[in-house]
């Protein structure tokens, strides 16, 4: 019987094969794991040699940038236990690509793609014990990069923290999830110029307001038009979105103001595959008039159908279900990163 004490080292977590916890009953609330990693470094300098430490709160000075400048990108992305209960990741290295160009435009070092890739592979690992049984979820890993140095005023912070954390997730797509949306007409979520292509730690907050307005009036979300003209669709608050006209998928060129999502690049590589005609464009919103389908895609949810949008109080219904595109989408990428379907894409990498 090991006690959950500071003596408990990596090898005797890993020793036990699952955390004790109720796998049926995952949600997507971050259920604290065992270890988080952790890698400092100064302002001009590079991330060098990280740890892992028991998984906890973090100090944090009053004045760090992160908490007076919002300095900070955060990631998101999935490990999944296969049959043979190896664990893979699913394209680890476009995560740390993103966060890399991120970093440059908010003036902060970044871990090479190599290291990001590692620390993730070993955070993983270290936390193996909560990584849902096949078919019951996967685990989220979530890095994060801040400024933790004080600063004060427009100006970078003098030190850098890269820290990945994980919790086990369920699967979202249950058959029954179509969402109802509402076009937003008043608020924005990115402008041109502004750091709306890069996952900032400050995306989420300014959208709040929308968002829980619509849910209040019953809507799952909203979509969001480009603020330059109101006219063109962009993303949801935190899926990107396509829509699905006879053997066309279209979904908006990202120019900046829309998130460049993993899964949006991998669904489109995926729908090529299975011959569908895709379309990077300006697409304005009267094309959801009349497209068959509609469906968003993110880490989190993968492909989440459309059942409905709302626009200037005229509601527009969609195909969703068993026969629908975004089902077959959704089938095909989860079953590459779940190991059901081979990964001739070499999208999966091994952890262990
Ligand atoms: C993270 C995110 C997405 C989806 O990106 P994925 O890499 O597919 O998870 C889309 N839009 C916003 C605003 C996001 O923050």
């Amino acid at each position: 019987m090991a006690s959950p004490s500071e003596q408990t080292t990596c090898e005797t977590m890993n020793s036990e094969k699952y955390a004790d916890i109720n796998w049926d009953e995952l949600g997507f609330n971050p259920i604290p794991t065992d270890y988080m990693f952790v890698i400092k470094c100064s302002k001009g300098e590079n991330f060098l040699q990280g740890n892992l430490t028991r998984f906890g709160n973090i100090e944090l000075s009053p004045s760090a940038a992160i908490l007076n400048n919002g300095q900070g990108i955060l990631e998101g992305l999935k490990a999944y236990r296969r049959e043979d209960n190896r664990i893979t990741l699913f394209r680890p290295e476009q995560n740390a690509m993103r966060m890399k160009m991120g970093a440059e435009r908010m003036c902060m070092p970044s871990p090479s793609t190599e290291q990001f890739v590692d620390a993730v592979k070993q955070t993983v690992l270290a936390n193996k014990r909560w990584v849902p049984p096949p078919g019951k979820g996967s685990l989220y890993v979530r890095p994060l990069l801040m400024g933790s140095g004080s600063a004060m005023g427009v100006v970078p912070a003098p030190e850098y923290t890269f820290l990945i954390y994980t919790f086990p997730v369920g699967n979202y797509f249950k058959g029954d999830t179509a969402m109802n949306v509402i076009v937003e007409e008043k608020l924005c979520r990115a402008i041109p110029g502004g750091p709306g292509g890069v996952k900032t730690i400050t995306n989420y907050a300014p959208v709040l307001q929308a968002v829980t307005q619509a849910k209040t009036k019953g809507f799952s979300d909203v979509l969001f038009l480009d603020a330059k003209t109101g006219k063109n669709i962009e993303e949801l608050s935190s899926c990107n979105i396509f829509i699905v006209k006879g053997n066309v998928i279209s979904t908006p060129a990202t120019l900046g103001t829309i998130l460049p999502g993993v899964t949006r690049k991998s669904i489109i590589e995926v729908a090529l595959d299975f011959g569908y005609q895709v379309e990077e464009r300006v697409i304005p919103v009267e094309d959801l008039m009349d497209a068959d389908e509609v469906f968003c895609t993110g880490t989190a949810v993968v492909v989440n159908a459309v059942g409905s949008i709302t626009y200037q109080g005229k509601r527009v219904e969609y195909k969703t279900g068993v026969e629908s595109v975004a089902q077959k989408l959704y089938a095909t990428l989860t079953g590459i990163q779940t190991g059901r379907i081979d990964d001739k894409m070499g999208w999966t990498v091994q952890v262990d």
